[in-house]
């Protein structure tokens, strides 16, 4: 039985003042919470999560990471410094990372490598953009994509890891892929990695991110190849952030 999870990211939003709000909303609403729960901030706010959250159920991930160990990469941040604040996930190959800083499968792959390392959990987003599923080439782009990674780490490399497919076209939109369309990506690539290693496949968790709102996340998260979700929006608003880690449950 794999344990669902939420994840979310707050992409490049908040303050002080308004993570204290939100973090004391999430504290007093977590208790009773069964899946897993992870926020995401930016960088410079890791350590007030970790702090806030410190005795609750939900842990801290971070966004991105250097592809780097350590050294003279100015602005860049290291998977072991993410691990010395507390972070225990990262996420790797969002969307906007890849179209805004262009950043590559080799690169994302080296990131992922050196998440390991640092004993991180990465969570590799995978997704199609809207004229390649109208082209009717999602299923090739999301498999390239796996491969790559694939191609350097290997089926055993994913054991313990998280990935996460997100529609390009469904991020940040208002539009989510309908929990069949959803399913069926899902599917395929819990059937993809089944070929190669059956156990390592069953126990992967695939998490679907694309404008998941408190209204339709049960009827995602009740697609059998769908193990909770990535949440961007709807992340910075407890309530609304609670109610979908209720709809995990
Ligand atoms: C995301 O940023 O990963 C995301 C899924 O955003 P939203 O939930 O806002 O679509």
């Amino acid at each position: 039985m794999r344990r669902k999870i939420v994840a979310g990211n707050w992409k490049m939003h908040g303050s002080n003042a308004q993570n204290r709000d939100l973090l004391s909303a999430l504290r007093a609403g977590s208790v009773s919470l069964g899946c897993e729960v992870l926020v995401c901030p930016p960088y410079p706010y890791l350590a007030q999560v970790a702090d806030a959250l410190e005795g609750t159920a939900i842990v801290c991930g971070a966004q991105n990471l250097s592809q780097h160990l350590e050294g003279a990469f100015t602005g860049e941040v290291s998977a072991a410094m993410l691990a010395d604040l507390g972070c225990r996930y990262v996420i790797i190959g969002h969307s906007e990372r890849r179209t805004l800083f262009g950043e590559s499968d080799a690169v994302l792959v080296a990131k992922f490598v050196a998440a390991r390392q640092a004993g991180l959990c990465p969570i590799f987003c995978l997704g199609e953009s809207l004229a390649q599923r109208q082209a009717g080439k999602t299923l090739e782009v999301v498999f390239e994509q796996l491969n790559s990674l694939l191609q350097v780490v290997g089926v055993e490399g994913l054991v313990d890891a998280v990935l996460a497919y997100e529609p390009v076209w469904a991020i940040g939109t208002g539009l989510s892929a309908t929990p069949e369309e959803a399913q069926e990506v899902h599917a395929a690539l819990r059937g993809m990695l089944s070929a190669l290693d059956v156990d390592v496949a069953a126990a992967l968790r695939i998490l679907y991110g694309g404008s998941v709102k408190a209204g339709n996340a049960q009827e995602l998260f009740v697609q059998p190849d769908i193990d909770g979700g990535l949440i961007g929006g709807a992340s910075l608003v407890a309530q609304d952030f609670l109610a979908i880690c209720r709809a995990a449950n």
